[in-house]
């Protein structure tokens, strides 16, 4: 099988072609995305309306570019898959319209695609992941984690009450002055800082829940990063760095003690397949990345991490979604709508985390 998959739903306009015949390893041929971060740069966040319109003309662009990078043609693809919600809803229509309109001039199946699903099922793309497995999802808009016992089978565990940890990387930058994408920035500031100058609190551990909660971090940092200035009158780089070194340790141990919960659940479910993945954008992170590596040795699990390409907002995940989709016998007419929320697990109330 061959998808074209189309993706908008957030601050990416990205198009992808997957392929995958019979058991063999799925492919990525090709996988373009357009980022649109120059566009809202001058605004602090992403504009909706802003993102919209380039998704609409852009889309077109990215399918033209993708298919050409696969050296294939529209009526090559066995159907073509779209990015249905949850995110941006002027993005999500931009993409479901442009994908109705390819459909429909082609007689190809149409395949709606839930993001995160996207996201959830990216380990199975790049590696020979059986299911179930847990799922780490960690990106500048989500926190979750989630049992993926099929392509549309997906059990929450728990989440983030308040912020995304993206987003928490991206305010703590924002607060020091270093630069957007916050995640990286923090996390070069990091290496030369001492954690344990500063004292973060460690939110949630209390309850024995797999929820969490990162906006706390981001009011601790502002208060100590204004006492600094008080008694010294400025931040030194020392000290700009020993508060990113805080604020990504407490992460990490929040992160660390939660996905210890998580995979004692999962492995209630599941004690075989013993399998714990990550993605998202905050997957890029290497204190992360190692103390998630730590906590699955201790358990004597299995730690899949794909590349930091797929990880964040692409089309070769949602091609690849579509196409287990598409395999299992879905499919959606030209009645397909776009979705602002849709929770990946239908059964969990929304009150367990943000939901989105
Ligand atoms: P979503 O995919 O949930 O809609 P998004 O598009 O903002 O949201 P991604 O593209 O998956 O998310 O990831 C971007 C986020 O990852 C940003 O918040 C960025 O700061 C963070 N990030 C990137 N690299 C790192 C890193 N090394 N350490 C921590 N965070 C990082
Ligand atoms: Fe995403």
């Amino acid at each position: 099988l061959t998808l074209l998959g189309l993706e908008s739903s957030c601050d990416d306009t990205a198009a992808a072609v997957v392929r995958q015949s019979g058991q063999a390893p799925a492919e990525v041929l090709s996988s373009v995305v357009f980022g649109q971060t120059e566009l809202h740069s001058a605004f602090g966040g992403v504009v909706p309306e802003i993102a919209a319109r380039a998704h609409a003309e852009k889309l077109d662009h990215c399918v033209r570019d993708a298919l050409a990078a696969a050296n294939l043609r529209l009526q090559d693809m066995d159907a073509i898959a779209v990015t249905a919600g949850p995110g941006l809803i002027g993005g999500v229509i931009s993409g479901v319209m442009c994908a109705k309109g390819l459909a429909a001039a082609t007689g190809l199946p149409l395949v709606g695609v839930n993001h995160l699903a996207g996201h959830a099922l990216t380990p199975r793309l790049t590696d020979a992941v059986p299911y179930p497995y847990l799922m780490l999802l960690v990106s500048g808009g989500h926190c979750q984690y989630l049992i993926v016992r099929g392509p549309d089978e997906f059990k929450r565990l728990g989440g983030t009450i308040d912020d995304a940890p993206g987003e928490a990387f991206d305010k703590t930058a924002r607060l020091l002055g270093l630069p957007q994408p916050g995640g990286p920035s923090v996390q070069k500031e990091a290496e030369s800082g001492d954690p344990r100058r500063f004292r973060f609190p460690r939110p949630l551990l209390d309850r024995p829940d797999c929820n969490l909660s990162f906006s706390g971090l981001k009011t601790a940092l502002m208060r100590m990063r204004d006492q600094v200035m008080a008694e010294k009158g400025g931040l030194t780089r020392q000290d700009r760095a020993d508060l990113c070194a805080g604020f990504q340790a407490a992460v990490a141990d929040v992160l660390a003690e939660k996905t210890r919960r998580a995979i004692r659940h999962y492995l209630e479910e599941a004690p075989a397949t013993r399998t714990v993945t990550v993605a998202g954008g905050v997957a890029a992170n290497t204190a992360i990345r190692a103390m998630l590596e730590t906590v699955c040795s201790e358990v004597d699990a299995q730690f899949v991490a794909p590349p930091l390409a797929l990880c964040t907002d692409n089309a070769a995940m949602i091609a690849y979604a579509g196409l287990e989709r598409f395999r299992s016998g879905g499919q959606d007419g030209m009645d397909l709508t776009a979705r602002p929320r849709w929770p990946l697990d239908q059964s969990s109330p929304a009150m367990l985390g943000s939901g989105k």
